[in-house]
């Protein structure tokens, strides 16, 4: 079948369209999930300043020399530092001061002992150990220092980033924002989940999966809405997608039948390229460029599986381009065949698996549901999509893949 378009080729064209979008600031707390724009380097030493690491005394280690359980070492207690404490100290030969966790060590001082190798004195203390000098002290820049770069441009912001810039000082961040998708379902059959059907009329289950998976991903929904099979509507809401959307992902429409409208309204205009992938399910794909703003369009196929199948093998690597990402990294691990199973020729299959751990090595996946284009069934249990490659006709069992987690499933482990 030499007219089937590999997958790659059709994934390279979409990518080389898409930029990153622009930089913004942002503070810490609205950054989580973002990608950062410009390296970050820390405005303070880490420690900030020498402290104690224990709640203890603070104490010259050679005014404790030779101290042990049975020949406790009894020391003068100067006073108190408790976290917070702002004043400078100084520790005087031969004396000790109570120190708390985080309050910053007096000068003179050189180790902690924890109150525990004590006996917790508070005029006085008896020692039951001899420390070493730097016992239980935090120094001074030993974790990071002042102009350290100590986040990267490009890296995806976690909860433990945003701590070590706020640590560093840093109040806002060169980000990325998320990007803004509308989800434009199309179809006369189609009605809202909930309608008496009519026969002949389905459920349109695309537009609310699509937009989930777009908030599953990272990325905002800017609209989503139905049009019916009406050329002049279509064209209309397309031609120049309304509230400014960084990427427009339609479905349905774009097959080879007499009402594929989305095909006629946008590849009539020259804007968008339709190509037969090779891909199954998923085969009918189009993309470009279109109206003023040039915004880009992923038209998806309409059947369901179809349409899940391209959110991940296209949408995704879109989505992460255009939030600064690597595109080629998303989520892959790699599995075992748990049973055997035929695949089409010519096309990359995304089978829907099933996954299930397996103690002493790789998961195992097995087909779940049937795997036709239409089978939402299969999405009760399928949480990976396994790709078969072009040239595997016949998985057999005990066989290693390639499997994509279907976006989202990962939500169930924090509830
Ligand atoms: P089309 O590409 O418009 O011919 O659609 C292909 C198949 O997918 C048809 O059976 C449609 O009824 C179905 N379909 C299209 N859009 C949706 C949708 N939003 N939700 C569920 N099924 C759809
Ligand atoms: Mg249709």
């Amino acid at each position: 079948m030499p007219e089937l378009r590999p997958v790659r080729t059709h994934l390279e064209i979409i990518l080389e369209a898409l930029g990153p979008l622009p930089p913004v600031t942002r503070p810490l707390r609205e950054a989580l999930g973002l990608t950062l724009a410009a390296d970050v380097a820390s405005r303070t030493d880490l420690p900030a300043f020498t402290n104690s690491a224990m709640d203890g005394y603070a104490v010259r280690a050679q005014d404790l020399l030779g101290a042990g359980p049975a020949s406790p070492v009894a020391l003068p207690v100067d006073g108190d530092i408790a976290a917070g404490d702002t004043r400078w100290h100084v520790l005087a030969p031969g004396h000790a001061m109570r120190i708390m966790t985080g309050a910053p060590l007096p000068e003179g001082a050189d180790a902690v002992v924890a109150v525990e190798d004590t006996d917790g004195g508070t005029a006085e203390a008896a020692f039951l150990l001899a420390p070493a000098p730097g016992r239980h002290v935090r120094h001074q820049g030993e974790d990071v220092r002042v102009g350290d770069v100590v986040l990267r441009s490009g890296t995806l912001l976690s909860p433990g980033h945003l701590a070590l810039a706020a640590a560093a000082n840093v109040p806002e961040l060169e980000v990325i924002r998320r990007p803004r998708v509308s989800v434009v379902s199309t179809g006369d059959e189609l009605v809202p989940a909930g309608s008496e059907l009519g026969h002949g009329q389905i459920v349109n289950s695309n537009e609310l999966m699509l937009a989930a998976l777009v908030e599953a991903a990272g990325a905002e929904v800017a609209r989503s809405s139905h049009l019916p099979d009406d050329l002049e509507v279509m064209r209309e809401v397309l031609l120049d997608p309304p509230g400014e959307p960084d990427l427009v992902l339609t479905s349905g429409g774009v097959s080879m039948g007499a009402y594929d409208t989305v095909k006629e309204a946008l590849g009539g205009a020259g804007v968008v390229e339709f190509a037969k992938v090779a891909m199954r399910p998923g085969m009918p794909q189009g993309f470009g460029l279109v109206g003023p703003r040039a915004v880009p369009v992923i038209t998806l196929p309409g059947n369901p599986l179809s349409s899940l199948v391209s959110f991940h093998v296209f949408v995704l690597p879109a989505l992460r381009r255009l939030s600064g990402l690597d595109p080629e990294g998303t989520a892959r691990f790699t599995a075992v065949a748990g049973t055997g199973w035929r695949s089409v020729p010519h096309k990359v299959e995304y089978t829907r698996v099933a996954v299930e751990a397996s103690p002493d090595g790789l998961p195992r996946v097995r087909p779940f549901g049937g795997q036709a284009s239409h089978s939402v069934g299969a999405l009760a249990e399928a949480s990976a999509l396994a790709v078969v490659p072009v040239d595997v006709t016949e998985v057999r069992e005990g066989m290693t893949l390639t499997c994509i987690p279907l976006v989202g499933q990962d939500r169930a482990h924090v509830l």
